[in-house]
């Protein structure tokens, strides 16, 4: 079989890694694989059946009880729980919180590695999340932390909430991911963190465009593409 490629980009939410690793991927021919989205699978399964994330050994029941599949339809990524489309539903605000409080245990993390690196055995990727180059594919060809102010994150989520319809106040968007950056980067087991070689691309100062031209240019120069 020929050598599969695999870039990794981490960084906070709100950084933009999911709308550039999309576009990167589209651009390269790559598969985009979408981590935080198997994260809120499993939290939306814990909302849904009313466990809090504090009750960590009710989690760790929930675990072998739940089937987690990602799929990929016209190219885009859909998440399955227990064979039910939930791709729509784990994007609330509410399963954004609870997919940060459930991925800081520890057995959710191991639960979830198979899912994610299987992804990466076969196909080229683009995968997205906190821990990709620092745990999940450690020998990554290309790996990118990508971050932006937390202010400049918050103002992003916030106008996109608003076209979704939703009228969240600025604030509180701001506050919400100030927390979940807290979260995931104290955490014990795989804290967000810049992998040692990873590339720090910082977009505070950039347009959607002149972001993606920077992460294209970084991973041509190390594909050699
Ligand atoms: O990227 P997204 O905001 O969709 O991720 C939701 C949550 O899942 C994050 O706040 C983070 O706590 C968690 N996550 C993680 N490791 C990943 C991807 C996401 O802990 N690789």
């Amino acid at each position: 079989m020929d050598r599969v490629f695999s870039i990794a980009i981490d960084g906070p939410a709100g950084a933009g890694k999911s709308t550039m690793a999309r576009r990167a991927a589209a651009e390269l021919g790559f598969v985009y694989v979408d981590t935080g989205a198997i994260y809120r699978t499993v939290g939306y399964a814990a909302l849904k059946r009313g466990i809090l994330p504090e009750d960590t050994e009710k989690i760790d029941e929930l675990l072998p009880q739940i089937r987690v599949k990602l799929a990929w339809k016209d190219g885009v990524q859909h998440m399955y729980l227990d064979g039910a489309d939930v791709s729509k539903k784990i994007r609330l605000p509410e399963v954004s919180s609870m997919a940060s409080k459930v991925s800081a245990i520890p057995s959710v993390r191991a639960f979830l590695l198979d899912t994610q690196r299987i992804a990466a055995k076969t196909n080229n990727v683009i995968m997205d999340g906190r821990d990709i180059g620092t745990v999940v594919l450690p020998d990554a060809d290309v790996k990118i932390y990508l971050t932006a102010s937390a202010e400049v994150r918050a103002k992003r989520r916030f106008l996109e909430l608003q076209e979704q319809g939703r009228s969240d106040p600025y604030e509180e968007v701001l506050k919400d991911m100030i927390e979940r950056d807290y979260r995931d980067m104290h955490r014990a087991v795989a804290p967000l963190k810049q992998a040692d070689d990873a590339v720090l691309l910082d977009t505070s100062e950039l347009s959607l465009d002149e972001s993606i031209e920077a992460i294209l240019r970084i991973i041509r120069e190390r594909l050699a593409l």
